[in-house]
């Protein structure tokens, strides 16, 4: 069976094709900026821009035709209303014109279940870092439950916020990576968790009034965020994983691509005998591949939907699937 599936939660479009457990295609076009961030109007402009490119890419990938195709999946929410409204335009089209099902899926579970097919991964804790969510995500009792969140933005929204701040354009991440490695001296930041959550507000405040009293360098200011940022994401996946008793951690999301994450999350792993799985980069970030696997893998399940129940549900949480 051959599910294509369309990402478009937010910056990203993407279109993934999966046969079976086997990902034929991932293609994917995002939506950036050389200064300020991202504009949802402008964003939904230009996943419409670009669909048709990115579809027909992704089928030539896949080296298949559209009528190969047997099932038609789409990220339902939790995203940007301007956003998810274009894949999910896309997704009813194709379903009508080659009347084939239609599965809306959550797209932070997606990041979860294509971490469990692409690594060895069988009932790990996920720690789900990316530009807008960030939640530490098991399956216990019966559903996926959230251990632990952020209480105001996601980590890369944060990241991509003082990015912004200090003149880099969206997304920041991953200029704040590469700026990090140069920084030498560890400035103190408040560090905010709070029980298994964690908030991000007040470390930019604090950082922005650093940067503007001119006395540290954008490289220690790069160096000292991250450290503190990842080490307050890793205390609470770790607690997590304690109270859980689960020995696996998976990192997903796009901030999941961050060098200094995956190396402080190997060696929290490897303190307490447990094991580290990291993906692709291509799989980290949004992507189709997820949404057509995850999908799949529910219309397997028996999950079974009409046009009429496929509107977009922007603040879906993981604990409600
Ligand atoms: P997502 O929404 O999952 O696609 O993730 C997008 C977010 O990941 C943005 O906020 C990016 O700034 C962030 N990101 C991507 N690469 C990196 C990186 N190497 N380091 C930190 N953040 C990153
Ligand atoms: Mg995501």
């Amino acid at each position: 069976m051959i599910c294509l599936g369309i990402e478009s939660t937010a910056h990203t479009f993407g279109v993934g094709i999966v046969k079976d457990k086997k990902v034929l295609a991932n293609v994917k076009d995002s939506y950036t900026t050389n200064s300020g961030g991202i504009i949802p109007v402008n964003a939904a402009e230009h996943h419409i821009e670009i669909c048709d490119k990115v579809i027909s890419g992704a089928l030539s990938k896949a080296k298949i035709k559209l009528k190969d195709v047997d099932l038609i999946s789409f990220s339902q929410g939790p995203g940007i209303g301007h956003c998810l409204r274009i894949g999910a335009m896309i997704a009813r089209v194709l379903s009508l014109k080659l009347k084939k099902p239609i599965i809306g899926v959550n797209h932070c579970i997606a990041h979860l279940e294509i971490g469990k097919l692409l690594t060895k991964a069988k009932n790990p804790v996920l720690l789900y870092a990316s530009g807008a969510n960030t939640q530490i995500i098991a399956f216990e009792g019966g559903k996926y439950r959230i251990f632990g969140e952020t209480l105001d933005s996601g980590v890369g929204n944060f990241l991509d916020a003082f990015a912004r701040h200090i003149g880099l354009g969206f997304p920041g991440g991953p200029k704040l990576d590469k700026l990090s490695k140069e920084g030498k001296n560890f400035i103190e930041l408040p560090y905010v968790v709070k029980g298994m959550d964690v908030s991000f507000g007040g470390i930019l405040t604090n950082l922005k009034q650093k940067f503007n009293s001119r006395r540290y360098t954008n490289a220690d200011l790069a160096y000292s965020m991250q450290e503190t940022v990842f080490a307050m994401l890793l205390e609470v996946s770790e607690r997590a994983m304690f109270h859980c008793n689960k020995k696996e951690l998976l990192l997903g999301g796009g901030v999941a691509c961050n060098t200094r994450l995956q190396e402080m999350a190997k060696k929290m792993c490897r303190e307490n005998c447990s094991k580290c799985f990291i993906l692709e980069n291509q799989f980290n970030v949004d992507n189709g591949a997820m949404i057509a696997w995850l999908g799949l893998k529910e219309y397997k399940d028996g999950k079974r939907q009409n046009i009429k129940n496929t509107e977009i549900k922007p603040y879906w949480r993981t604990d409600e699937v």
